[in-house]
């Protein structure tokens, strides 16, 4: 019986054509960009201008597990405040800053509704208690 699997013929050799590596790297080079503010040409992997300090592009979401905990602490426990990490995380261009801006906001709006309920509750309560003391006096 014969393999036909192993009867591959020769497989031509490649030939070690140099592809220089800009290019292998960078498919969709751009030309260098140039700052809205001062002109001054700068790398199209700059954040801000070197020159001038505007802000050329949104830098990078880079996910922090301390501001992650602070800000959901911040949406629970205080609630109106848990509205601005809510919004600036929505505003950012990446998608799990997205995610944890509508996190931020949605547990914010929860703790907001809670809150407003035990003080509706508490004042409920406390005019039933005051109106007692006046039934009673
Ligand atoms: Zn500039």
């Amino acid at each position: 019986m014969i393999d036909i699997q192993n009867q591959s013929t020769s497989t031509p050799t490649k030939l070690a054509t140099p592809v220089p590596l800009a290019t292998a790297n960078k498919n969709l080079k751009l030309p260098n960009p140039i700052c809205k503010k001062c002109q001054s040409v700068v790398g199209d992997n700059f954040y801000f201008c070197p020159n001038c300090g505007k802000k050329l592009k949104e830098p990078p979401f880079k996910f922090s597990l301390s501001n992650t905990v602070g800000n959901t602490l911040v949406s629970i426990l205080l609630p109106p405040l848990g509205f601005l990490p809510g919004i600036k995380h929505l505003l950012m261009h990446d998608q799990k800053a997205k995610i944890l801006g509508l996190l931020y906001i949605t547990l914010t709006i929860i703790a907001t509704v809670i809150t407003i309920k035990i003080m509706v509750d508490y004042f409920n309560n406390l005019n039933k208690m005051l109106n007692d003391i006046y039934l009673l006096g």
